[in-house]
């Protein structure tokens, strides 16, 4: 009985583990609601956002590597226009996934957006006092941090490398959270083998495919990338210092790898809505980053390589 019991209950748990299309559907639901008023950097809906990606990693078990707990605080200029209160308060929320391993991979998104358009770099024409809900950019790279987060968390398997999530605040002033972390770390960065980023991964379209930027930052991505097959179309990009906080990373000589969906005319605009998101497509693209970061982690701690 027990052991038709395991055999009965053994798929259920594996499949449990996987990212799945209902999950990320609720984290985007969640996080690019109009009730969330866009996530803006220092607004009550963007620590609404922290503490709900907080509540999530406790959930999932991992350790608090913040300077606070999860979080390290620290304060965001606003610098792209101006402002009477350009100095904002902000955060990264950041859980670490122990394995005991001589070094760590970085996986992170950042959950900042652009609020109500007061803060620069909307696209839209009057963009003040709009929604800018964020949907694509990036509650979907928040859901797929999450995703990974749970699957590495749950998945019973002690990976030669131990693995820090982070969620970075501040992004959409210029890479405000990721660079407060480098330059404060919360484990020694020389312990860092790469770094994985997520920005904008919920719109697929099948006749471009995923763009992987950062293939060119160290000489092991070629192996790791050899072979691999999806059911999701992909291209690498060598270049690993543009998009997003991998940029951070890249500028302190930390390999990278950046995924992306690609621009479309919601961006930065108030129309990045939720229900535009392909929830299906962003489950295929983690379960590509699970197979390269299982591949890469068959491989020792990488040597970073800068692209010309
Ligand atoms: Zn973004």
């Amino acid at each position: 009985m027990r052991f038709f019991l395991l055999l009965l209950c053994f798929p259920l748990v594996s499949l449990a583990q996987e990212p799945a299309s209902q999950r990320i559907r609720k984290h985007v639901q969640f996080l690019a609601a109009d009730a969330m008023k866009g996530r803006g950097t220092g607004s009550p809906e963007n620590a609404k956002a922290a503490r709900y990606i907080e509540k999530q990693f406790r959930r999932y078990g991992l350790a608090p590597l913040g300077t606070n707990g999860y979080r390290q605080a620290f304060t965001a200029k606003v610098r792209r226009v101006v402002v009477p209160d350009s100095l904002r308060p902000a955060e990264n929320v950041i859980g670490f996934l122990d394995n005991g391993a001589p070094y760590t991979i970085v996986i992170g998104a950042h959950y900042d957006h652009l609020g109500m358009g007061r803060q620069g770099s909307s696209l839209d024409s009057l963009p003040h006092d709009k929604i800018h809900n964020g949907a694509d950019d990036n509650a979907s790279g928040v859901a797929g941090l999450l995703e990974l987060a749970r699957h590495y968390a749950k998945n019973g398997v002690k990976e030669p490398y131990n693995l820090l999530f982070m969620a970075f605040g501040a992004e959409e002033l210029g890479l405000q959270g990721s660079r407060y972390f480098l330059n404060n770390p919360t484990l020694p960065l020389d312990k860092l083998n790469f770094m994985i980023c997520m920005d904008m991964i919920g719109r697929y379209n099948p006749d471009r495919g995923v763009g992987i930027g950062g293939y060119g930052t160290s000489a092991t991505w070629p192996d790791v990338f050899t072979g691999v097959t999806s059911s999701i179309k992909f291209f690498t990009d060598r270049a690993g210092n543009g998009g997003s906080d991998n940029a951070a990373f890249y500028a302190k000589q930390i390999p990278v790898l950046f995924f992306h969906t690609g621009g479309h005319p919601d961006y930065h605009k108030p129309s990045d809505d939720p229900d535009k998101i392909d929830v299906d497509a962003e489950k295929h693209i983690l379960d590509l980053e699970i197979t390269l970061l299982n591949r890469a982690m068959q491989h020792p701690k990488m040597t970073f390589t800068p692209v010309k």
